[in-house]
């Protein structure tokens, strides 16, 4: 596992994203402003640019920049947590080996990271629905002998799970939750980006 196969990641995501971003827009009009395709898009657009002009000489320092690009080009509050996430996934993995167990404590610390700019628990109907289901899918698959790739597919389909779960839910975190009981019946658009993320991950890693 090379800086390039992060990169690929990066790159199959920000195109992953730009094809999805009306979806996206579209879950976001019904709970939030209509804005969580197009911040991503550009957001990840960018990460693409920057790839583009700079060469990278580790994972860490090409997860932590991606970070950094998305920190600073997203408003909104998907840009900071998605931001946050790579910031400190990069960092976990500075001068690690990339491995199955390695990727799992550095998902662990990015999610870490989006719990802890974002306070938002467990059935709070945000992207957090998505990624709890996917670590514990994650780190089940690899105490059960999964490779790289495999422990990320069962991540990718747990956050799925999540996702279609966030459905019926009120949203106590985020925009949605001016809304109250009003955004019961939606699907919460960072808990679906979040499953496109680790599907580009499984595509991509491994
Ligand atoms: P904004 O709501 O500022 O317009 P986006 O539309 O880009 O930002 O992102 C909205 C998504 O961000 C929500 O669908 C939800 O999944 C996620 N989100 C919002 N607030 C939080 C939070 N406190 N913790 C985790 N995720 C959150
Ligand atoms: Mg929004
Ligand atoms: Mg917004």
């Amino acid at each position: 596992m090379a800086v390039e196969d992060f990169a690929n990641w990066l790159r199959d995501l920000a195109s992953t994203l730009h094809d999805n971003a009306a979806y996206l827009t579209e879950l976001d009009s019904a709970i939030g402003d209509a804005d969580h395709g197009s911040n991503l898009d550009r957001g990840f657009q960018a990460v693409v640019a920057v790839l583009d002009e700079s060469s990278f000489g580790s994972v860490d320092e090409l997860l932590k920049k991606a970070g950094m690009t998305l920190v600073s080009k997203v408003g909104g509050a998907s840009g900071p947590l998605y931001g946050t996430f790579f910031l400190r996934f990069g960092t976990a993995l500075a001068g690690a080996e990339v491995s199955p167990q390695t990727v799992g404590e550095a998902l662990k610390a990015g999610v870490g990271g989006i719990l802890a700019r974002g306070k938002a628990e467990l059935g709070d109907k945000t992207m957090y629905d998505a990624w709890a289901p996917a670590l514990d899918a994650y780190d089940e698959a690899v105490a059960g002998g999964s490779d790289l790739r495999g422990a990320l597919v069962a991540a990718a389909e747990a956050a799925a799970q999540g996702r279609d779960a966030t459905v019926p839910l009120v949203a106590r975190k985020g925009r949605a939750s001016y809304l109250g009981e009003r955004s019961a019946g939606h699907q919460d658009p960072g808990a679906t980006s979040t499953t496109l993320l680790l599907e580009s991950a499984a595509r991509t890693l491994g």
